[in-house]
C-alpha cells in the first residue's frame, strides 16, 4: 500500500508573517497517519523558520527547487547542504516553470536528483507534456522521457524513494483538470516505465503524484485512480482551509 502525499506549492505566493500562521494554523491539524503525508514546500526564505514551527508535527517541509552542487560561486542559490542542514525534508525538482522559465533541463534535472539523494532530500521530480504535445498524441513518449533522463544513474533502492509528479503543463494555474481517467492512463505509463528502468516492485512502491488545478473539488475522483498517490497543488494549497481538505481528503 502506497502511503498518499499531498504537497503543497506556494511558488512565489506569501510574506513571512503569512507563512508562518499559515503553518502556526495547520500543523497542529495535519494527522499523523499511515496512509497520508502532508508537506508544504515554501519558499527558500521561510524554510528555516518552518522547519522549526512544524517539529513535533506531521507536517513536513519542502523547497520548491535547488542547485545541485553542495557549494560553490552559484550568486544566488541555494545547495542540497543548506537544505538538509536546516532539517528539511523534500524538494521539488523540474517543475515546468522551472523548465520554462530557469533553463531546468531534463539533465539539470537528473544532477538535481542526484544531489537529493546526496543529502538525504526526498525529491518530488516533475514531469508533463505541453497542450501541443498532447494535442500531437506525444504525451506518454514526452513523461516517459522525461521519467528515463531524470533518473539515469539512480539506483532501484533510491529511486524507490522518490516521488513523481504528473503536472500536465495546460493544466497548471488554468482550471482545467485532466480527467481522472487521462491523469491515471499517464500515471500508469509512468509506472510502467519505473518499472521498464528498474523492476516491478521499485514500480509498485513508488508513489506518482497529479498536479494542475487540484483543489477540494476534484481531488477525491483522482485520488480514487489506481495509479495517482497524492497530488502537487499550487493554488488551492495557499489557504489553510483547502490545504487541510486535500489531506482530509486523502485519509
Ligand atoms: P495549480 O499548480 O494547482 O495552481 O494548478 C500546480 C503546480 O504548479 O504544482
Amino acid at each position: 500500500m502506497r502511503k498518499r502525499i499531498i504537497a503543497g506549492n506556494w511558488k512565489m505566493y506569501k510574506t513571512a508573517g503569512e507563512a508562518r500562521s499559515f503553518v502556526e494554523e495547520v500543523a497542529g491539524k495535519v494527522p499523523v497517519s499511515e496512509k497520508v503525508e502532508a508537506v508544504v514546500c515554501s519558499p527558500a526564505l521561510y524554510l528555516a523558520e518552518l522547519v522549526q514551527l512544524t517539529k513535533g508535527s506531521a507536517l513536513g517541509v519542502g523547497a520548491q527547487t535547488m542547485h545541485d552542487a553542495k557549494e560553490g560561486a552559484f550568486t544566488g542559490e541555494v545547495s542540497p547542504a543548506m537544505l538538509a542542514d536546516l532539517g528539511v525534508g523534500y524538494v521539488v525538482l523540474g517543475h515546468s516553470e522551472r523548465r520554462q522559465y530557469f533553463n531546468e533541463t531534463d539533465a539539470s534535472v537528473n544532477k538535481k536528483v542526484h544531489a537529493a539523494f546526496e543529502y538525504n532530500l526526498t525529491p518530488l521530480v516533475c514531469v508533463g507534456e505541453s497542450l501541443e504535445e498532447r494535442e500531437s498524441g506525444d504525451t506518454v513518449a514526452i513523461v516517459s522521457a522525461q521519467v528515463k533522463k531524470a533518473f539515469e544513474g539512480i539506483s532501484a533502492e533510491l529511486a524507490e524513494q522518490a516521488v513523481i509528479a504528473y503536472e500536465p503543463i495546460w493544466a497548471i494555474g488554468t482550471g482545467k483538470t485532466a480527467t481522472a481517467q487521462d491523469a491515471n492512463d499517464v500515471c500508469g505509463a509512468i509506472r510502467t516505465t519505473v518499472g521498464e528502468l528498474y523492476t516491478a516492485e521499485v514500480a509498485d512502491r513508488l508513489r506518482i503524484q497529479y498536479g494542475g488545478s487540484v483543489k477540494p473539488e476534484n481531488i477525491e475522483e483522482l485520488l480514487s485512480m489506481e495509479h495517482i498517490d497524492g497530488a502537487l497543488v499550487g493554488g488551492a494549497s495557499l489557504e489553510p482551509a483547502s490545504f487541510l481538505k486535500l489531506v482530509e481528503a486523502a485519509q
